[in-house]
């Protein structure tokens, strides 16, 4: 308290300079401790604890004296008080928010939104206890995955299964069990890197191991395979290249051969799937990719796949294959840096029960709802919002997307709504609403994707965009 008078008093020290009218203006002017106490009553102490609060207060102080000295009126508490609420409402913070841009697993926006099944099931288990380790029927310790190692099997048709904190997480985890001090051979056409930082060359390097490159970018054969096998070698990796396609003149082997080189060499094929889809999604009108049950089939030994992108589900690092290939991973001293918590634990395990039933799966897990919504309903959806909107909106095409680095070339036919105003600006006020509406901007307008919208979101969208166009 004795701090915040000094400095206050210190802050005052400017007056000197300023003419007769504005120094009984800034006399007027509060204390930062009487705004204190004002905001505790008004409940700004929860925005941001109380040192944030009191350099709130006092930036909204000096603007309040930069004002006065230009002729400004003195405002009064609540309006100082109301600039403090404003910025710190503005500091960094987590905080649900509106995704107007038709990109689905969006990775900034935190990519899948869970099924209702998995948020309750999170609720169940975030306040209380859970059997996370401990087994039931014993009363002894438990293994963390248990849960949900018997629903990825029966879903994949592998042997064994592990979950981890993400994919990364997953690749890392397996290639340093299986491939440290020895050398791991990837095609130089899936030398991947992932959005935020994930390079294969480098997770390979973390894990211990030697890259080897074979073929070149757009073609690598079963023989460049073959002649890169050292006794060193002890891994063949194959990557799915999730976010880019290579068209034109390619050749991959086909992962027929791969396993049969596997096979012939005794050596483990490791493949890293990126998405992994659960469901045959071609099947729903979707465009193909490869599901982790057609790499299981196929004989990979150990698939790594996310939990958070096609799968619809929480942040998570799936791995599946042999029960062999999978026990050094167990073993190993990584695994307990990279578990998976129990909330997300919980959410998966809610959100592998939903895949029972793919029909309920399409239905329930928001991520493939959201990608097989008809273009019709789609637009249905736009011309609700712009007519809750006004007339300052049209309904027009627009290209969605899987996102996440998954099917990157495949534009899903929908609609958005373009708001007429200018882009750049509506885009900023719209992200300082509250809750913030994240749109994109296309051919210097703002459109607002329904794709990637709740029904039930459409009024709050309008009346911030009407709110932004107002501005
Ligand atoms: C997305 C992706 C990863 C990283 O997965 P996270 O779950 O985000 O850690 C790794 N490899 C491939 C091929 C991917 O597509």
């Amino acid at each position: 308290m004795d701090e915040i008078g000094r400095l206050d008093r210190r802050e005052m020290g400017g007056v000197e300079e300023a003419r007769p009218s504005s120094r009984a203006g800034l006399r007027a002017l509060p204390s930062v401790q009487r705004l204190l106490e004002a905001a505790d009553g008004a409940g700004l102490l929860a925005l941001g604890g109380r040192s944030a609060v009191v350099a709130a207060l006092r930036a909204a102080l000096a603007d309040a004296r930069t004002a006065i000295l230009a002729g400004a009126p003195v405002p009064d508490d609540a309006t100082l008080l109301a600039a403090a609420s404003a910025a710190l409402a503005a500091a960094p913070a987590l905080r649900p928010v509106l995704n107007a841009t038709g990109i689905v697993l969006h990775t900034n926006l935190g990519r899948a939104p869970l099924a209702e099944e998995a948020v309750a099931m999170v609720a169940a288990v975030a306040g209380g206890y859970a059997n996370l380790e401990f087994d039931l029927e014993s009363g002894r310790r438990g293994t963390r995955d248990a849960a949900v190692e018997h629903l990825l099997c029966e879903l994949t048709g592998a042997e064994a299964a592990l979950v981890v904190n993400n994919n990364a997480a997953a690749v890392l985890l397996a290639l340093s069990a299986l491939a440290a001090g020895g050398e791991v051979v990837v095609s130089r056409g899936e030398l991947v890197e992932i959005g935020g930082g994930f390079r294969i060359p480098e997770v390979i390097a973390q894990g211990g191991a030697r890259l080897v490159e074979v073929g070149t970018t757009n073609k690598t054969r079963l023989a460049d395979y073959r002649a890169a096998l050292r006794p060193e070698t002890r891994v063949l990796l194959r990557v799915h290249p999730s976010n880019y396609r290579i068209q034109g003149f390619t050749a991959a082997p086909a992962l027929a051969e791969l396993v049969g080189l596997a096979r012939e060499t005794g050596l483990p094929l490791v493949e890293d799937l990126g998405s992994g889809a659960l469901l045959d999604l071609a099947g729903c009108g979707l465009p193909n990719e490869p599901t982790v049950r057609a790499s299981i089939t196929a004989g990979v030994d150990l698939v790594a796949f996310s939990g958070d992108k096609l799968l619809g589900g929480p942040q998570a690092g799936i791995l599946v294959g042999r029960a062999a290939m999978l026990a050094p991973l167990r073993r190993h001293p990584l695994l307990r840096a990279v578990r998976i918590d129990k909330l997300s634990l919980a959410a998966l395990q809610a959100t592998l029960r939903l895949y029972a039933d793919p029909r309920q799966a399409m239905e329930r897990v928001p991520a493939l709802r959201m990608l097989a919504t008809p273009a019709a309903v789609l637009q249905a959806r736009a011309v609700r919002l712009a007519a809750l909107i006004g007339a300052a909106a049209e309904v027009v095409p627009a290209e969605g997307f899987a996102g996440g680095g998954t099917l990157p070339v495949a534009a899903l036919p929908g609609w958005a709504v373009a708001v007429s105003g200018p882009a750049d600006t509506l885009a900023a006020r719209l992200r300082r609403h509250d809750p913030p509406v994240i749109g994109r901007i296309a051919a210097a307008r703002l459109l607002l994707d329904v794709r990637t919208l709740p029904e039930d979101a459409l009024p709050q969208v309008a009346a911030a965009v009407r709110a932004a166009q107002g501005a």
